[in-house]
Parts: C-alpha cells; sequence; structure tokens
C-alpha cells in the first residue's frame, strides 16, 4: 500500500510514541481488519446491529449493557446529552432548550477538566450539558465534589485518565459512592485506559473507552453501562447522536477487537525488553548516545527505550533531535515529555524490528552528518 503515500505525496511515520491520535492512533489486526470489511460489503437492520453487537460485547465484559458510538469524544456528548434528555422525546430534539428547567450540570473535579485533543467542557457542551467545577486545580476530595451537587445536577463526570491531575484527587470508588449517596449518576471517561470492567464495578454508571487506543480497533468508541443509561444513549441517535454516528464497519471492527482483546494474550513489558534489546545494543554502541529499559511511570505493564542525549558532547540540544527525526525522510515521532532534560521514550509497540533498526540508523546518521 505504499502506493498511497505516494499517491497523494504524503510522508511514512514510524509511531514510537505510542497511541497518539495525530498519528492515527493504532493500525488494527487482521481479524479486525477483515470484521471491518464485512460490515463494508453487507447490509443489516442496522438497530438490530447496534443492539445485538452490544449485548454481545456487555457479555463478553460481564456488563449490563454496551453501545458502539463514533469515538470516545462522541461517548461523552451522547452520555451527557443522554443523563439530560432521558427518553423525553422533546428534548432529543431540541437539546439546548434552556427554558424547560431540565437539569444540566455536570459536575467534574476541576482537575479533570482537561484538553485531551479537544476539551473535556466542549464534549459536554455538546451534550447540552453545563460544567460545574469541583475542588480546586491539585485537589478534589468527596467532600468536596458532593458540596457542588444540586438539583440542578444531571450528573457527576469523572476522567480516568494520565491528562488528569492525580494529586490529591478522589478515586473512581469514591466518586461513585457520592453519586449513589445523591441519587445523580456517576459517569467515567477511561478512554484510553486498559481495563475494560473495573469503573463498571466500582459503580460508575456509564463509561466510555476510545476503540482505537487500548482495544486496537477502528476508529470508534464504546460507551457500557447500566442498561437504563445505555438505552438512553442509544436513544442519542435520533438526536445529537446522528452528527457523530458510527457505521456498520465501525460496529463490527470494534466488536470484533473486544472479543480479541478480552480473549488472546496480550503483550508483556517482557517481550517488549526482548524486542527492543538489539535497539537498545546498537544505540548504546554510538558515541554521546545512552540507551535503557524504563517502565511506564503510570504502573501499566509498557517497557520502553529510553534514550538520553549527552548534549555537550554531540552538540546537539535533544529539542533539535527530536525536530530533525519529525522532518527526516520517513517521520519518525517519540515520546518527547522530557526533551528539556536530555531524555525521550520509544514506545516499541507499533514499531517493527525492521523500523527499530531504521530508527537506530536514522540516529547515527544524524550525527554523522555533522563535522566533529
Ligand atoms: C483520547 C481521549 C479522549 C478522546 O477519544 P477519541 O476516541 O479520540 O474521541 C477522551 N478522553 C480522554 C481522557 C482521552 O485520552
Amino acid at each position: 500500500m505504499s502506493s498511497i503515500y505516494e499517491q497523494y505525496q504524503l510522508k511514512q511515520v514510524i509511531n514510537a510514541s505510542g497511541r497518539m491520535t495525530i498519528l492515527g492512533v493504532s493500525t488494527p489486526a487482521a481479524d479486525v481488519a477483515e470484521a471491518v470489511n464485512y460490515g463494508l460489503n453487507h447490509f443489516f437492520e442496522m438497530k438490530d446491529l447496534v443492539n445485538k453487537t452490544g449485548a454481545y460485547i456487555a457479555g463478553l465484559l460481564k456488563v449490563e449493557s454496551a453501545v458502539v458510538v463514533s469515538c470516545a469524544s462522541a461517548g461523552i456528548a451522547q452520555s451527557v446529552a443522554a443523563v439530560i434528555v432521558k427518553d423525553d422525546a422533546w428534548l432529543l430534539e431540541n437539546p439546548y432548550e434552556t427554558a424547560s428547567g431540565v437539569a444540566r450540570d455536570i459536575v467534574l473535579p476541576k482537575g479533570h477538566n482537561v484538553n485531551f485533543g479537544a476539551p473535556v467542557s466542549t464534549m459536554v457542551a455538546l451534550g447540552g450539558g453545563k460544567v460545574v467545577e469541583a475542588g480546586y486545580a491539585n485537589e478534589c476530595s468527596a467532600a468536596q465534589l458532593a458540596a457542588c451537587i444540586t438539583p440542578r445536577t444531571a450528573a457527576i463526570l469523572y476522567i480516568k485518565s494520565h491528562h488528569s491531575v492525580q494529586k490529591s484527587m478522589l478515586s473512581v470508588a469514591q466518586a461513585a459512592a457520592v453519586a449513589r449517596e445523591h441519587h445523580v449518576p456517576l459517569i467515567v471517561d477511561a478512554a484510553a485506559e486498559e481495563d475494560l470492567t473495573v469503573y463498571y464495578q466500582q459503580g460508575a454508571d456509564l463509561v466510555i473507552y476510545s476503540g482505537a487506543k487500548a482495544i486496537e480497533g477502528p476508529t470508534s468508541g464504546l460507551v457500557l453501562g447500566k442498561k437504563q443509561f445505555v438505552e438512553w444513549v442509544k436513544l442519542q441517535s435520533g438526536g445529537i447522536g446522528r452528527a457523530m454516528k458510527v457505521g456498520k464497519e465501525g460496529i463490527l471492527g470494534l466488536t470484533q477487537a473486544i472479543e480479541s482483546y478480552t480473549r488472546l494474550p496480550k503483550t508483556t513489558g517482557r517481550q517488549m525488553v526482548d524486542k527492543m534489546a538489539p535497539f537498545i545494543s546498537s544505540l548504546n554502541a554510538l558515541r554521546g548516545i545512552s540507551a535503557r529499559v524504563v517502565w511506564d511511570s503510570a504502573g501499566r505493564d509498557i517497557a520502553r527505550t529510553e534514550i538520553t542525549f549527552d548534549e555537550a558532547a554531540l552538540g546537539w540540544k535533544t529539542k533539535d533531535i527530536v525536530d530533525a527525526l519529525k522532518n527526516g525522510d520517513i517521520a519518525i515521532y517519540f515520546r518527547g515529555y522530557r526533551a528539556n532534560e536530555g531524555k525521550i521514550e520509544v514506545d516499541v509497540r507499533s514499531v517493527t524490528p525492521p523500523q527499530l533498526e531504521t530508527i537506530a540508523a536514522c540516529i547515527e546518521n544524524l550525527f554523522k552528518g555533522a563535522e566533529a
């Protein structure tokens, strides 16, 4: 398929940065591509497809109910709309009508009001909700969350993510306890999380995942939760959900991806270490560069290669190295969060062994070019 790159004059990409939306997130396995292809080539009674794949996914995950949506952002917007509109036919078609006095406040910890590529608050507004921030930028307790609940509250929203402030923050289970006590639903955005059941088990009414991130499905999203709430999310297909419609190919592709994700053994951190071993040796052979294995800071079973550049010896700033590798003939993307410390990380999950060799060669060439 290299002709696609040629036809549109696109740059080839090596993605060593992890599941990045700006690079297209992930490359689903062959069985997922096959399910997508099957979906594209057949007709279905769409309501039946939505309901039965949802029930199948719910069975796999042992949750009450589930529905495939177009992406996690759409899942947030439609979940917010669902808790506001419920099954009110008029509100469904007039989602932003404020005269009715319907409860629209969506209470979330202030440190969760983040930008994941687009703001959480924009998705809440799209669903007809009004963000109410609880606590402070660096702190939200159960009591601070509860203090914001009023008769205008439609739901509590919790963003389970590395983007959120982690420090002095209540847990999902604590947020669920507050929700239960005050008889309001809890929506959890767990878009990039790997565990598809834990937040539901901890008491969330709706939990949202991105289909292409941990699950490695096609562009899609998953909303699972209590039956009544998921039914209200489904009703949104006759409201704002229509503007974020998922097709049969996305529904079947994600369903297959979830099946594989739950049934097949996951690549372990240990296997990632084995994969990157030759790469690390070749980097360590280069002057001014050292490489080693580091483990995911969020505690997931993910090993990455950390490369440290001796900026003085190389005469290069790490930021400029990162830019040069991004701007080469093949665009190589790293995790550059710590470039200011002279360190970058290589996430090998979406990188093939030959691509790892290419990365090492490109790094070597970079410094060969410069006269010592
Ligand atoms: C990626 C992400 C989203 C958005 O997911 P999409 O499927 O791209 O819409 C939402 N919330 C968080 C925390 C994310 O990491």
